[in-house]
């Protein structure tokens, strides 16, 4: 793994601004890991060590944690004043004026329990998950107080958030298939047939990698990540291979999916695995986004919230042009202002050995979200990033995991001068399922025979990399290019039949 992120930084580091890598992380082979990585134990970097974001480790304040602990009145905010980033203080009182849990909000005061997420909805304090609904979760969240004070508290949220047509399966045992007999190191997870979008999270924070596709019956690979380098034919349904969560997309080309199950072969052992399963019909609609200001100044506002709004209304209206050849609108764009200590803290995104160590903190802000939606993050910068999708496609709809979202190095695009309205319609594509025509060295290729490839045939300077000005007539003009010194729109029929299937669309 070390070798892999290392090797990937700098290939990133050579191209220089401007390179949007958007989350896709290019193989550099070795899919096969040496033996000792094999973390079925805890150890030595095994799997039991993750890092968890400090909200996790949490203690309640004050004389309750849900209702059932007040002998009268509920268990609400109490006049304790907030510190930024601290703890909120729950007290047993009589209701106050104000909105029940899953209403709409934008301060404290609006709700009748003073608990208001950043998402910008009424919540109710718990313990754990039988305080909630069936539906909701019990989980650390950020909620606004007075000014630009932010606090934590443990509430009921929704978990998922899709239109009400999406059929949602949630599996979390006997999930593992087999150790593969074949010499590798993955595990077979057994997914169900027929055109879905698999969800594979684990209890930890492990990053799994995807190494194989297959279909038993018949008997079929869709995916190798042996085979992305060698000249190999494209894949039939690519994965994006080490997103967290993983998730597939099946069909994301013009390959049909099997009716009988597939295997994924993962890598390491997933951890207490839980997949999620979405089916549904889409051609086409409504994409509401979620759109979270974290620090980030917009070129033209002076970062008033109405200045702000005016801001992200021009963002989205240019991503509704380059996407509406998809036949997907633009819906509600709700806008989340993230302030105080919260954006001093997330407001730009470091990477630490390929990975960002304030991106699971940062997506969390998702929980309390309970519309279908896109949400997109804009901070400050992301290093050495324009954006930063959380899958190929993201885990639609499933709130508070890493991949919950798309992320916008705002100031760095603009400063740049190119188009921010292009760079977040080419991350939310993603976020939707479209992978890069080619990679930067021109080799690896999605699953649509109809987008144009750039080969290193164009690597006129020898470089080693298939750029924007060189791949002119062979790609550059294509949305998806994956260098953010493009500044094509254009979208493939192909392209445009995955966009229009996104389950996260409203009818
Ligand atoms: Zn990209």
């Amino acid at each position: 793994m070390g070798t892999k992120a290392v090797a990937i930084a700098s290939a990133i580091g050579f191209a220089a601004a401007g390179v949007a890598a958007c989350g896709r992380t290019i193989p550099v082979g070795d899919l096969v890991a040496p033996s000792g990585d094999a973390g079925t134990d805890a150890g030595d970097g095994g799997v039991e060590t993750c890092t968890e974001a400090p909200v996790d480790v949490f203690d309640p304040l004050g004389t309750c944690a849900r209702d059932e602990d007040c002998e009268a009145g509920i268990c609400r905010r109490d006049a304790t004043p907030p510190e930024d980033g601290s703890v909120v203080t729950l007290a047993c009182n009589p209701p106050a004026a104000g909105m029940p849990e899953g209403a709409t909000c934008a301060s404290d005061t609006d709700c009748g329990r003073g608990l208001c997420v950043v998402a910008g909805r009424c919540v109710a304090p718990c313990r754990d998950r039988e305080d909630c609904p069936s539906s909701e979760s019990c989980e650390v969240v950020r909620v606004r107080a007075s000014g630009d004070i932010t606090q934590q508290v443990r509430a009921c949220v929704p978990r998922i958030a899709l239109p009400a047509d999406i059929a949602i399966d949630v599996e979390d045992d006997s999930l593992l298939a087999e150790t593969a007999e074949d010499g590798t190191i993955a595990t077979d997870v057994a997914l169900p047939g027929g055109a879905a979008l698999f969800v594979l999270e684990t209890g930890c924070a492990e990053a799994l990698r995807a190494v194989r596709l297959r279909s038993m019956m018949p008997e079929l690979v869709y995916f190798d990540g042996d085979e992305l380098r060698v000249g190999a034919p494209a894949p039939r349904n690519t994965i994006n291979a080490e997103a967290r969560p993983l998730t597939a997309w099946i069909p994301n080309g013009p390959t049909a999916p099997t009716a009988e199950s597939y295997l994924l072969g993962v890598a390491p052992r997933p951890v207490t695995p839980t997949l999620t399963t979405l089916r549904g019909t889409r051609r086409g609609g409504a994409l509401d986004i979620d759109a979270f200001v974290v620090g980030a100044r917009f070129q033209g506002s002076s970062g008033s919230p109405e200045e702000d709004a005016e801001a992200l209304a021009q963002i989205f209206a240019r991503v509704e042009e380059i996407l509406g050849p998809a036949g997907i609108r633009i819906g509600e764009v709700r806008h989340h202002p993230v302030t105080g200590e919260l954006a001093e803290r997330l407001r730009i995104l470091d990477r630490e050995e390929g990975s960002f160590p304030e991106r699971r903190e940062l997506m969390r802000l998702t929980l309390g979200i309970a519309e279908p939606s896109v949400p997109v993050f804009f901070v400050r910068s992301i290093d050495q990033l324009l954006g930063l999708s959380g899958g190929v496609p993201g885990p639609w709809g499933i709130l508070g995991t890493e991949g919950s979202g798309v992320v916008m190095s705002t100031e760095v695009i603009e400063m740049s001068g190119l188009d921010l309205g292009r760079v977040a319609a080419h991350e939310i594509a993603h976020y939707l399922g479209l992978f890069h025509p080619s990679e930067l060295d021109g080799l690896e290729v999605d699953p649509l025979p109809d987008t144009p490839v750039c080969s290193l045939d164009q690597d006129a300077d020898g470089d080693g990399f298939a750029s924007a000005d060189e791949c002119a007539g062979f790609g550059a003009d294509n949305l998806m290019f994956w260098s953010g010194q493009a500044t094509g729109t254009e979208l493939t029929p192909g392209q445009q039949m995955v966009l229009s299937r996104a389950l996260v669309l409203k009818r």
